[in-house]
């Protein structure tokens, strides 16, 4: 019994450790059917994207009972637009995106896409219609080329390097000393954080999803590295509908529309302009932001220490 009881209660950290994190979920997922927090309907059917119009109706939600998170959330993501969410740490951004992904169910109200409950639909085409660049992408320890062909099994050579160029990790990949059969992860060779996002991103655009999730890294990359993964997550979010869980405001200027959740609530919305106008919390929050800007590039030396 013990035997038994120590794998399971370590999947069971590893799970919820996972969970959080937004890492790997899919493959999780198939490891671990039985530690599913939602099910599927009896007569669950196969979820039917015709551009992917997300949408939040009042959506109410709560970890644990006695603390509630997120507050009469209304919104929607008009098919093939993005949707950036930014607010204090705390504010309840990741737990939208887990929510989008069913992770959980909402407690009131309702999440659709294109019309149909996620409640109403198998988990499973739901998962399929979402591809997701994670803050810190888990590498298996196997090759690049395992790593990026994992968006879609099956995938040919050409389709995995296509998708590698297009994420600009080809020319890296090539470079390495066994080039796309160079194992990586924790027992092989170590990427930096840009590298795996742009794995990620490769990933992704294997798995060619209808709606995406970017839950950008909170360590920042330096700042040339942000700006070529910015450019390449335009590219895929390009005729997505995308959710952008931003931890930084740089990175929102170009969305389609920003809403800015403060303990739970949506408490502003519009685009980067119509926000600055407003003059309320986004306002604040980048006038902060561009302040310590400032600050860092008076004082370069005291940063790097
Ligand atoms: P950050 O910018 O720091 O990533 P966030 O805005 O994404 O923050 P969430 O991760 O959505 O915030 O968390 C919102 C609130 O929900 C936080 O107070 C957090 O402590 C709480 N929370 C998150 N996950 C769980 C969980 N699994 N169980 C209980 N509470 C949780």
């Amino acid at each position: 019994m013990i035997q038994l009881y120590i794998p399971l209660n370590f999947l069971g950290v590893i799970y919820r450790e996972i969970k959080q994190s937004l890492a790997d979920m899919e493959r999780l997922f198939s490891l671990l059917e039985q530690n599913r927090e939602v099910a599927d309907a009896k007569d669950a059917k196969p979820l039917q994207t015709h551009g992917a119009r997300v949408t939040f109706s009042n959506v109410e939600f709560s970890y644990d009972p006695k603390r509630q998170i997120l507050f009469d959330v209304d919104f929607t993501v008009p098919a093939g637009t993005t949707t950036a969410v930014v607010g204090h740490s705390g504010s309840g951004k990741s737990t939208l995106s887990r929510l989008l992904f069913r992770f959980y169910d909402v407690n009131s109200g309702s999440i659709t896409i294109d019309g149909q409950d996620l409640r109403d639909v198998t988990q499973e085409s739901l998962r399929h219609a979402i591809g997701i660049v994670p803050q810190d992408t888990v590498l298996f320890n196997d090759s690049i080329e395992y790593n990026i062909a994992y968006g879609k099994p099956g995938a040919t050579k050409d389709e995995i390097v296509a998708a590698a160029r297009a994420a600009s990790i080809h020319d890296f990949i090539e470079s390495l000393p066994d080039g796309y059969a160079t194992t990586v992860g924790e027992r092989g060779l170590k990427l930096s954080g840009g590298e795996k996002q742009r794995v990620a991103i490769a990933r992704t655009l294997l798995k060619n999803p209808a709606i995406l999730i970017f839950d950008e890294a909170t360590s920042a990359l330096d700042s040339k590295a942000e700006q070529a993964i910015q450019a390449e997550l335009k590219e895929i979010a390009k005729s997505r509908t995308t959710l952008v869980i931003a931890h930084r405001l740089s990175t929102v200027a170009d969305a389609q529309q920003i809403l800015v959740l403060d303990h739970g609530r949506i408490v502003e919305r519009g685009t980067h302009q119509q926000l600055l106008a407003a003059d309320g919390l986004y306002a604040q929050m980048w006038e902060r932001q561009q302040a310590r800007k400032d600050e860092e590039l008076k004082s370069p030396v005291e940063e790097a220490g």
